[in-house]
C-alpha cells in the first residue's frame, strides 16, 4: 500500500500533487530548494541553480478562468492575463488556503531518488535530501516528480559556426532579467519562442536595433481574440476540438491556417512556419507584428556564421556591430536527482511516459512526472488532473495491468481536451454531455460550446466541488469584470 510520497518541488504542480495526496489520504512530504512556493512564478533578481528564471515582465499568455486550479477560482478583480507576481500571489494562497505549506520543506534539495533493492516487490524509493549542508535519506511509497522543465538551458552552440570568434556578448535567455543594460546595442535574439519574441520586443525599445532570427517560423498569436475577448476561451471548447475530429484533414487544415492569419498574414512578416499546418505550440505575442511593422525588430533566418563583429544569415545578408546575442533557444529535460536516469528517458531530449505521465518499463508504477506534456492548454489544470489521476494509480485504484501495452506520449505533445478529457475519463470526472444536456441544458450548452475551462472536471465523481457549475456559468461575468 501507497503511504508515504515525497514530491520534488513546489511549484505549480507540486503543490497540487501535494494536496491531491492529502485528499486520498496519504501522507505527501514535499521537498522545494528554495525558499519560497511558485517554482518558475517566484521571480529574482538573480537566477537560482536548479530553478527556473523569468524576467522582471513576463506576463500569462493563459489567462485567469483557463488557467486556474478547478476548484480554487482567481479573484474576480484579477485581469485576464497576469503579472508574474499576481500570479505568484495566487499561487501562494492556493498554498494557504488547502493548508499545504505544513507539508513542504524549503531549502531542501533532492539529490537522488533511487529504487530500493526490494522495489520489484514494494515499488518504493529511496530519497536523499540536503539542506544547510546536512544529508538526510529516507523511504518513500512513491515519488511525484515535479521539479518543472524550464530549468535546464539548451544552449546548442556547436551549431553556430563562428561563435568562438564572436567579440560581442552572448548568453542564454534564462539570464535575461531585464532591459536597461542593453540600451544603444545592436542585438540579435535567436529563437522564436515566447521567451525570444518576449525580449525581442522588449529590447526593442532601448535597443538601437533587434534583429530576430527564426529557423523554422512560427504561428504569432495575440492574446486578445475575437470582440477582444481572451484567446483561450474561444478557441479551448469542446465544439471546436469536436469539429477538428470530424472534419476531413485538408478541411482542417485550411482553417487552421485561416485562424492563424486572421489579424495578420504571417508571410508578410516573416514568421510564416515551414510546416504551416503542424499545431506546434504557437507563440503568444500581442506586441511583435507592430514591433516589425515599425522596423524596431527585424526578421531574419537562420544564422549561417558568426563573424568578429557580424553575423552572416542563410539568405546572405550580413549584420554589422552586433553587439549582443541572445540565445533563446529553450530548454532540455533533466532529472539530475535520478540516480537511473533512463527511468525517466530523456535521450535526444525524449520523454517517453504513459498518459504523459508514468515512466514505462517499471516493475511498479509508483513514480509520476507532472506537468511535462505541452499542448495549446494551461499547465495549472494539466498538472491537477495528472495528479489526481496519479495518486488513484498509486493506490492500485486503476491501471491493472492495461497500461504496459497502452497509450504511451513520446513527443508529449498533447491536444488539450482529448488530453483532458483521457485522464478524467480514467478517474470518472468526465462530466457526461449528454445526461448534463437532459438534466441540466443550460450548464450542458456552456461546457460544450463554451470555454473548457478546468471547472468542467469538478462538476461529478471523485473531488467533486459544489462551487464548479456556478463558476462555469459566471466565467465570463469574470472575465469583462
Ligand atoms: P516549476 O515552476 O519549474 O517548479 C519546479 C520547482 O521544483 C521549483 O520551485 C524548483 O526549485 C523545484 N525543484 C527542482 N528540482 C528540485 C530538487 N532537486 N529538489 C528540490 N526542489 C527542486 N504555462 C501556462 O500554463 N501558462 C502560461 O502563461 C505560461 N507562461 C510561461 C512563461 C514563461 C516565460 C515560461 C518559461 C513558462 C511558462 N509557462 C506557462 C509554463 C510553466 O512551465 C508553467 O506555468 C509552470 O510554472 C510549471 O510549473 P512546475 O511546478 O511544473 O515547474
Amino acid at each position: 500500500m501507497v503511504r508515504r510520497v515525497a514530491v520534488v518541488g513546489a511549484g505549480v504542480s507540486g503543490l497540487v500533487a501535494t494536496k491531491c495526496c492529502l485528499e486520498e489520504g496519504l501522507e505527501p512530504t514535499c521537498f522545494e530548494q528554495s525558499e519560497n512556493v511558485g517554482g518558475l512564478w517566484y521571480y529574482t533578481d538573480q537566477a537560482e541553480e536548479g530553478r527556473a528564471s523569468i524576467y522582471r515582465t513576463v506576463f500569462t499568455n493563459s489567462c485567469k478562468e483557463m488557467m486556474c486550479y478547478s476548484d480554487f477560482p482567481f479573484p474576480d478583480d484579477h485581469p485576464n492575463y497576469m503579472h508574474n507576481a499576481r500570479l505568484q500571489h495566487y499561487i501562494c494562497k492556493y498554498a494557504e488556503h488547502f493548508d499545504l505549506l505544513r507539508h513542504i520543506r524549503f531549502k531542501t534539495l533532492v539529490t537522488k531518488v533511487k529504487k530500493r533493492p526490494d522495489f520489484s516487490v514494494t515499488g518504493q524509493w529511496e530519497v536523499v535530501t540536503r539542506r544547510d549542508g546536512k544529508e538526510e535519506t529516507a523511504v518513500f511509497d512513491a515519488v511525484m516528480v515535479c521539479s518543472g522543465h524550464h530549468v535546464y538551458p539548451n544552449l546548442p552552440l556547436a551549431q553556430f559556426p563562428g561563435i568562438q570568434k564572436f567579440k560581442g556578448c552572448y548568453f542564454h535567455s534564462r539570464e535575461y532579467k531585464e532591459p536597461e543594460k542593453f540600451r544603444g546595442k545592436k542585438v540579435l535574439v535567436i529563437g522564436l519562442g515566447n521567451s525570444g519574441c518576449d525580449i525581442a520586443v522588449e529590447l526593442s525599445t532601448v535597443a538601437s536595433q533587434v534583429y530576430l532570427s527564426s529557423r523554422s517560423g512560427s504561428w504569432v498569436m495575440s492574446r486578445v481574440w475575437d470582440n477582444g475577448y481572451p484567446w483561450d476561451m474561444l478557441v479551448i471548447t469542446r465544439f471546436r476540438t469536436w469539429l477538428g475530429n470530424i472534419l476531413p484533414r485538408a478541411i482542417s487544415d485550411w482553417l487552421y491556417v485561416r485562424g492563424m492569419n486572421r489579424f495578420f498574414k504571417h508571410e508578410n512578416f516573416g514568421l510564416m512556419p515551414l510546416d504551416r499546418t503542424s499545431r506546434k505550440e504557437p507563440v503568444f505575442n500581442d506586441d511583435l507584428p507592430s514591433r516589425i511593422a515599425c522596423g524596431v525588430v527585424v526578421m531574419k533566418p537562420n544564422v549561417k556564421e558568426f563573424r568578429e563583429t557580424s553575423v552572416l544569415f542563410q539568405d546572405g545578408t550580413v549584420q554589422d556591430d552586433v553587439d549582443v546575442v541572445v540565445f533563446a533557444t529553450g530548454y532540455s529535460y533533466s532529472y539530475p536527482f535520478m540516480e537511473d536516469d533512463s527511468i525517466i528517458k530523456c535521450r535526444d531530449n525524449q520523454v517517453t511516459l504513459y498518459k504523459g505521465i508514468l515512466p514505462p518499463r517499471l516493475e511498479k508504477p509508483t513514480i509520476a512526472v507532472i506537468g511535462l506534456v505541452q499542448s495549446l492548454g494551461p499547465i495549472i489544470p494539466t498538472a491537477d488532473l495528472q495528479c489526481r489521476w496519479a495518486v488513484k494509480v498509486f493506490q492500485g485504484r486503476w491501471l491493472g495491468k492495461c497500461w504496459v501495452k497502452g497509450y504511451f506520449l513520446t513527443t508529449l505533445q498533447t491536444d488539450y481536451i482529448s488530453y483532458m478529457d483521457e485522464l478524467a475519463s480514467a478517474i470518472g470526472v468526465k462530466p457526461n454531455m449528454l445526461k448534463l444536456l437532459l438534466t441540466d441544458p443550460q450548464l450542458a450548452l456552456k461546457v460544450i460550446f463554451g470555454p473548457c475551462s478546468p471547472y468542467q472536471f469538478r462538476l461529478v465523481g471523485p473531488g467533486k466541488w459544489s462551487g464548479a457549475r456556478k463558476a462555469i456559468l459566471t466565467q465570463w461575468d469574470r472575465t469583462l469584470q
